[in-house]
Order: C-alpha cells, then sequence, then structure tokens
C-alpha cells in the first residue's frame, strides 16, 4: 500500500548556494575509487587552476599532483586540502596567509569561513552558471529559495541581480566583509553570519560525547569577550546574526553572553544547533533565539557510530524535545535547511518521518511549515510513502 503526498517547494534556509556553484563545475572525484583514474581526469582538465572536489586518498600520490597543472584538491568533508607547488607559486602572492596554511590541520579548522571564500575567488562563474544552478536546484533538489549562509564575495549579489533571481536568495555575510561593503550592498545583506565551532566529522564540534576522550571540549573558535564585542557590533547595526554552533558548550556560551549583556538584535539565529540540551532549549525560547535546523543531519546518528558514544548518538537532533516539552513552532522559531548535505527533499523526508531516533521525528505538517514555500504558485513536491520509503520523489512545475 503507497500513500500519495504533495506538498510545497522547499525554501532553504541554510544553504551555501554559491560555493556549491563553483563546486559544481569542478571535477567530482568522489564517485572514483581508483587513484590512477582519478589523476587521468585531472589530466584532461585544460583549467588554469584545476580545482578537485571529493579526493579521498589522502597524500597518497603525490608525486603524480605535483607533476599537474596548478592544482587544488579537496576531500568531501571539505576539510582537507592538497595545493600543488605550481598551484602555490602562482597563488602565493594573492593568498599569501592562505598558501602557507591550506595542509595545515589546526588552521583549516580556525579558518574554514576564509576557506569557503577562497575557491569562489581562483574558480569564478559566470552569469550563465547562475541560471544553470537554479534550475538544477529546482528540478533535481526541489529548492525553490534559498539563504547563502556565507556569500563568498560582492561579484555574486551582482550576478543574482542580473539573473532575476535576487528575490529568491537572502544571503549573510561575516563581519570583515561586511565592513568593505558600500552602503547600498550592507543594507542587502541579511545578516551576519559567525563560527563558533567546527564540525563532528574532524571532532572538533565543542560537544563532550567523543569516543575519543582526547577530543572531548572539541573546539571554541571565539573567545567570550570577542563573541560579546561581535554580538555588540551586530545590535548596533540593527542586522541579525547565525551563529554556527554544533555542541553543546558553544551554545551555552552564546546563551550565556546574550542573558548577561542583555544584546537585543532584530533575529538571533543558532545554525545546526544538533546538541542543544532541555535547559538551554528553554532558555533560547524565552530569549526569542531561533533555532535553524538540518532535518538530513539527523542521519549522522548512523554515520558517527565510531566517532560519538550513544548518549551522543541520540542526543542529535532532539526535535521532539524541543517542540513538545519547550514549545519550539516549526515556520516561526524552528526553522530547516539543508547545509547542501545532501540538498534538497529526498533525505530530510526520509529523516523526518521515519530517523534513526523517535526523539527526532517530524510531522509532515511539521515539516512543511518550516521547511516549504508558503503557497502552490511555483510548483509542487510530489512523493509517495511505501514500506516506510520516500519514493517517485520529483519536482512538478
Ligand atoms: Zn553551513
Amino acid at each position: 500500500m503507497s500513500e500519495h503526498h504533495e506538498i510545497p517547494l522547499l525554501n532553504d534556509h541554510h544553504n551555501h548556494t554559491s560555493f556549491y556553484m563553483v563546486l559544481r563545475n569542478c571535477l567530482d572525484v568522489r564517485n572514483i575509487d581508483d587513484i590512477d583514474i582519478a589523476i587521468k581526469k585531472i589530466k584532461e582538465l585544460n583549467d588554469e587552476i584545476n580545482v578537485v572536489l571529493g579526493w579521498r586518498f589522502g597524500n597518497t600520490g603525490r608525486e603524480e599532483i605535483e607533476k599537474l597543472n596548478p592544482t587544488l584538491i579537496c576531500d568531501g568533508s571539505l576539510h582537507n586540502y592538497i595545493l600543488n607547488r605550481k598551484a602555490k607559486k602562482m597563488l602565493k602572492d594573492k593568498f599569501p596567509e592562505i598558501v602557507s596554511n591550506i595542509e595545515n590541520l589546526d588552521w583549516i579548522e580556525h579558518n574554514l569561513c576564509t576557506i569557503t571564500k577562497f575557491i569562489p575567488q581562483i574558480k569564478t562563474i559566470e552569469e550563465k552558471d547562475v541560471v544553470e544552478f537554479f534550475k538544477f536546484m529546482l528540478k533535481e533538489n526541489q529548492i525553490y529559495s534559498m539563504e547563502d549562509l556565507l556569500l563568498p564575495n560582492i561579484d555574486f549579489v551582482k550576478m543574482y541581480e542580473n539573473t532575476g533571481f535576487s528575490k529568491r536568495i537572502k544571503y549573510w555575510v561575516d563581519i570583515k566583509s561586511y565592513d568593505k561593503l558600500s552602503d547600498e550592498y550592507r543594507s542587502n545583506v541579511e545578516g551576519f553570519k559567525i563560527f563558533l565551532d567546527g564540525a563532528i566529522g574532524p571532532e572538533t564540534a565543542a560537544l563532550n560525547g567523543y569516543i575519543n576522550t582526547k577530543s572531548n571540549g572539541g573546539l571554541k573558535l571565539y573567545s567570550d569577550d570577542t563573541l560579546t564585542k561581535d554580538l555588540k557590533f551586530a545590535a548596533k547595526e540593527s542586522k541579525p546574526v547565525a551563529v554556527h554552533a554544533i555542541g553543546e558548550l558553544v551554545i551555552e556560551q552564546l546563551v550565556d553572553i546574550v542573558e548577561r549583556e542583555n544584546i537585543k538584535l532584530p533575529c538571533l539565529r543558532i545554525e545546526h544547533a544538533q546538541y542543544i540540551s532541555l535547559d538551554v532549549a528553554k532558555r533560547c525560547k524565552r530569549l526569542g533565539i531561533v533555532l535553524s535546523m538540518q532535518i538530513n543531519f539527523s542521519g549522522e546518528s548512523l554515520l558517527f557510530k565510531h566517532i560519538l558514544t550513544e548518549e551522543y548518538l541520540k542526543r542529535n537532533n532532539p526535535f521532539r524535545m524541543l517542540i513538545d516539552e519547550c514549545s519550539f513552532a516549526p515556520g516561526k522559531d524552528l526553522i530547516f535547511g539543508s547545509d547542501g548535505m545532501p540538498h534538497g527533499a529526498q533525505a530530510a523526508l526520509e529523516n523526518a518521518l521515519f530517523p534513526v531516533y523517535e526523539s527526532q521525528k517530524l510531522t509532515l505538517d511539521e515539516f512543511i511549515k518550516g521547511y516549504c514555500v508558503d503557497s502552490y504558485d511555483h510548483g509542487k513536491i510530489s512523493f509517495d510513502i511505501e514500506n516506510k520509503k520516500i519514493i517517485n520523489l520529483k519536482t512538478m512545475i
């Protein structure tokens, strides 16, 4: 027995539109198992600088990589990079700090924001790529509108305006980039993005649930003083703030500061908030903080079995606690986005309706309120549910 459903298209509240747009034009070797084939594919590229995504061979083949044209290689997690000598020579004057540090893992974790802005500067795109990407997001991923949580540079805004897509995208910038913008662009920016911790894969999310207890605590990227200073700057500019915080340690750091300093912002969002505790969630509710979460990350409770303790696997994405015990309301102070891992409705619906843990479950109505645009004007998502599987999912335009 299958059940048919039609729901509105997605409004992805957390994407990295510009960055993924650039990566889509790069060589993707995620599905290549044989290093010789991967090298051969890179050799076929005729670019001034090759950018390769999804490398999973570590430093193996380094000699071959050095023989290639200028080449930047990143692994699928975007946390590990190889830059060959020819590329280093080509880029060292314009990006001296990045060239000297890109293979230093600790530096990368502290500077992911810099890296996200760096790749779009060496691999530029054109207006036709913007048009193609929006088409791809709509047709293949059911996404009508989206928020880019870290705009790489102002050229993208110009391209969104020229191609007529600016109404379907909101963008966030880091404070350093905002300083350099003209007033006209400053007023178009949705708000500031701040990163408080790393990610679970590299064991840098600020939490205390790693199997390898040496990793506990993760990486706290901000001191209390610097965070207070940045939040006060945003308040002075009357701009919203979106804070990347996965682990309970940095979520609490943020909430402590907002309460202690009585910081008032037009909107404060916590991005990810995967390990938020009941006590801190109640404080967030009282402060009017919006939780911007990734339903597709519920699957990490299986994916990270070798990294996190069982207690933490269960604590991931506690949607039932947030909605039933703290009264967070999907679409109001609980919103959903993909972070592009992966984009689209399939993984999100599977994880919402049939999650690893019951505590991660969402009803279809909650999914629609928190994740979909509020009309059927531009199309709909059609799918069937059969044997606890989402099948025949497609965008209907
Ligand atoms: Zn993100």
